[in-house]
């Protein structure tokens, strides 16, 4: 659909008519751009580092679908594995050879993976990985960090109630207050909290969630305290670690960011990366309670798409490229050229600002330090990070549209890349 009105961009006709038909215009909400202001882009096609608007504007791209891209938009393995899987069927319903080889792979990739199943969602992955562990340990209540994002189902869409003990609350409409006191929501980061949680609920507790790296709140990065607290109290009280690494795994580097911290989960929920742009995710663990699942044991869990062949090609495909010798090096140092240019340039101005990185992902932040917390990162200056995010925008680099989510590179993206995205953010510091 293209518009005959050369002042309105596609981009905003497109949305305009999005808006008809589907609620906010858009299929995931932080899309709609409601955080930035403005008119979300509509993507045409994507081409290694690089997407193209409706309106043909090149960008360089620093979302990568929120993560999966992680070997760039349109890799040729890549596009030729989905080519080669579709002509084979598009699906069967039943086991196929490309599902084992994958199951293979990560249980190699990952030596806390002793058997995994595939799904095909984050969300999926962590609501089945949360029913596994009521049902390996007979228990309800589950633990979670405020900050922290695992997905939309109902027990995980739930903050803090008013004190810090008690019952969680819903965080959406829609979830029964019932479902999200199962659900204490406690501070990221404070091992003391957890630890006083554990002495007087230890016994119903089935699971403790995290995100090694926060990554759905900026991004924020781990104390050393914390892990291990969380590792030592499940283990004493029988509760199950699940390590949600949807956006870490395979992203952070080739042992995730339970490699990269050294901290060793019960189960591990694993999404975006390991599906290569396709709808593909997994759950997995320790064999004693993997084998519960269903047909094996008595938690249900199934899906018409798991484990998709097309989807399952794209995961191996990319799966492989990162393999490569030196793959995560390269991308590590892409991220910290990326953060440590834009926080000189911010200097260089006097703006308040700072960046970090973890593996092929980072934060941006405005603010003098590093955030620790939620309640930090609730505090950095989400007006500037706006008009920053805007005028990178018109400059030709897309940004994750909101303060609070975390940024990506790619291997696609050239030390050139990162060069000019620098120098389009010292320009736009220089007239701050
Ligand atoms: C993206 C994400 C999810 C949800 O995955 P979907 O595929 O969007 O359902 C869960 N956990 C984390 C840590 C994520 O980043």
């Amino acid at each position: 659909m293209t518009s005959h009105n050369p002042k309105v961009s596609n981009n905003e006709s497109l949305f305009d008519e999005s808006r008809k038909v589907i609620p906010g215009g858009v299929n995931s909400p932080v899309r709609a751009f409601r955080s930035v202001g403005g008119t979300p882009l509509f993507f045409q096609r994507g081409q290694g580092a690089y997407v193209w608007d409706a309106d043909g504007k090149k960008y360089t791209d620093y979302v990568g679908s929120w993560g999966p891209m992680i070997v760039g938009h349109c890799h040729p393995e890549v596009v030729k594995a989905v080519q080669d899987a579709a002509a084979q069927g598009l699906g069967f319903g039943a086991p196929t050879a490309s599902e084992l080889e994958l199951a293979n792979l990560l249980c190699k990739l990952l030596p806390s993976l002793e058997m995994v199943r595939l799904v095909s969602s984050g969300t999926e992955a962590t609501m089945s990985a949360i029913r596994l562990a009521r049902g390996f340990t007979g228990r309800s209540r589950i633990v979670k960090f405020e900050g922290c994002y695992h997905g939309h189902s109902d027990g995980l869409l739930v903050k803090a109630g008013s004190g810090a003990l008690t019952f969680g609350q819903p965080s959406s409409s829609g979830v029964p207050a019932e479902i999200a006191a199962l659900t204490t929501v406690l501070d990221y980061n404070d091992a003391a909290g957890l630890e006083k949680a554990f002495a007087v609920m230890g016994n119903e507790i089935a699971a403790v969630i995290v995100e090694v790296v926060a990554g759905n709140m900026n991004l924020v990065t781990p104390k050393r305290e914390f892990l291990e607290a969380m590792r030592t109290l499940c283990t004493k009280h029988g509760a199950v670690l699940i390590l949600d690494e949807v956006m870490t795994g395979f992203r952070v580097g080739l042992q995730g960011a339970q490699g990269h911290y050294g901290i060793k989960p019960d189960l591990v929920t694993l999404g975006k990366v390991m599906g290569g742009g396709l709808p593909a995710a997994a759950f997995g663990g320790r064999r004693d309670i993997m084998q519960c699942l269903a047909p094996l044991g008595a938690v249900y869990q199934a899906g018409t798409l798991s484990g998709n062949p097309v989807a399952v090609a794209a995961g191996l495909a990319t799966l492989k490229l990162v393999q490569q010798p030196g793959f995560y090096e390269r991308l590590s140092q892409l991220a910290k050229q990326l953060t440590e240019g834009l926080t000189a340039a911010a200097k260089k101005h006097n703006i308040p600002f700072c960046a970090q990185s973890v593996g092929g992902m980072f934060g941006l932040y405005f603010s003098k330090a590093l955030p620790t917390s939620y309640a930090e990162v609730m505090s950095c200056d989400k007006e500037a990070f706006n008009r920053f995010f805007h005028a990178m925008l018109d400059a030709g680099v897309y940004l994750a549209p909101s303060a609070f989510e975390a940024g990506f590179v790619s291997a696609a993206h050239s030390d050139a890349d990162i060069a000019a995205t620098v120098a389009a953010a010292d320009k736009i510091f220089s007239n701050w």
